[in-house]
């Protein structure tokens, strides 16, 4: 926590506003509208899973229906569209951002147009706070009339341009776990430029409730949105929030500055106008080039002295669950899987503990000197 998250949730407590709404939900919706750009309109939700289902229900996703997903991602991506009795179609991704790849999401498209079904939404995703190729995806989403549903779960304060992730797509999604850059305890965000589609998303996700003194519902709704107390703490989030991200990149920074010379070990670097807030550092390792060494080796080395890495996410189609799933690729994702690693990246870690870190990878390449910083 930053600070003035306790000074917001006793707000909410000392008026009594606990739950469902209130005004720091107003207000945190506020705050994220103003942050994301103009014309921006925002729901918060109780996670961003709810915000992925919403926007499926929003585009209209029914029992038959066809999504295309990114391959390389987590779960949560991918489910809602099993929720509403779709079928998702994933897409690998490509090497430059590790996202979506525009060159396979065509051939999906074209292909699943062949076989007699129009896909109903793309849904693309910034994997570790780096933007997709939002470009190539919105020119191939255009020319085919596809919506896109953009998973920005991972990338608060990422962007391309002057445009911040979360309004790069038809509507964007938001997480505020606890994992993520910021957090309520457990939330999320719809973000659309059209009010229309946001006021639809707060419908849904109190019930659905019609307009009228009594209980009269049109549509099947859902308990999803996020409580008065929880957006308090996201009140107070949003204002650490600049700080978070200078961290996350002076973290991302420390590491290629420390680990950057070392053969075989690569870094995902940001394409011209690209800004990723480096929810995670992750790396590459070539075991041709780097001496043998994998990145378990390295994953294993950390956690001899009680340091945890992770793995990438494992591939969606690799997945028992999605195992029958179309899928559109050449491999590339299971090659991140294999060879990537995310480094401990909280932006709580001090210079000490960026040390330690540096200094155990370091010495896994024991007759390689390690590199000095200058
Ligand atoms: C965290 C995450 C989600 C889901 O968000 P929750 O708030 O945990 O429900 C969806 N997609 C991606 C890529 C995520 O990392």
């Amino acid at each position: 926590m930053g600070g003035s998250e306790e000074k917001f949730v006793k707000q909410a407590f000392d008026s009594n506003w606990i739950a469902p709404l209130g005004p720091l939900v107003d207000g945190f919706e506020q705050d994220l509208a103003d942050y994301l750009g103009d014309e921006v309109y925002v729901a918060v939700l109780s996670s961003g899973t709810a915000a992925v289902h919403l926007g499926l229900i929003i585009l209209g996703v029914k029992p038959g229906d066809e999504v295309i997903c990114q391959d390389l991602t987590f779960s949560a991506s991918a489910n809602p569209v099993v929720y509403q009795g779709a079928t998702p179609v994933f897409v690998d991704s490509e090497p430059d951002t590790w996202n979506m790849s525009p060159a396979y999401l065509e051939e999906a498209i074209v292909d699943r147009l062949r076989k007699g079904k129009k896909p109903k939404a793309i849904v693309p995703v910034h994997l570790y706070g780096m933007p997709a190729k939002m470009d190539e995806i919105r020119s191939i989403a255009a020319h085919y009339g596809i919506p896109v549903l953009e998973d920005a779960a991972e990338a608060l304060g990422s962007g391309i341009g002057e445009q911040k992730c979360g309004t790069l797509g038809d509507m964007g999604v938001i997480s505020f776990n606890g994992n993520k850059i910021i957090t309520t305890s457990g939330g999320g965000a719809l973000i659309s430029s059209s009010r229309d589609i946001i006021e639809q998303a707060r419908y849904l996700a109190t019930q659905a409730k019609d307009a009228g003194p009594h209980y009269q519902h049109s549509s099947i709704g859902y308990n999803y949105r996020l409580s008065n107390v929880c957006a308090g703490i996201g009140r107070g989030q949003m204002e650490v929030l600049p700080e978070r991200l200078a961290r996350r990149r002076s973290i991302f920074e420390n590491y290629v500055r420390e680990l950057g010379l070392i053969e075989g070990m690569s870094f995902l670097h940001e394409l011209p106008g690209y800004y990723s807030n480096r929810w995670l550092t992750t790396i590459l390792i070539d075991p041709a080039l780097s001496d043998g060494v994998t990145s378990t080796d390295l994953r294993l080395a950390l956690e001899r002295e009680n340091i945890e890495s992770r793995p990438i996410w494992k591939p969606m189609h690799l997945q028992p669950i999605y195992q029958n799933a179309p899928y559109y690729g050449n491999g590339t994702g299971e090659f991140l899987f294999n060879s990537g690693l995310c480094l401990p990246s909280g932006s709580s870690m001090t210079d000490e503990d960026l040390q330690r870190v540096t200094e155990v990878i370091a010495a896994v390449w024991k007759h390689q000197p390690v590199p000095v910083t200058v």
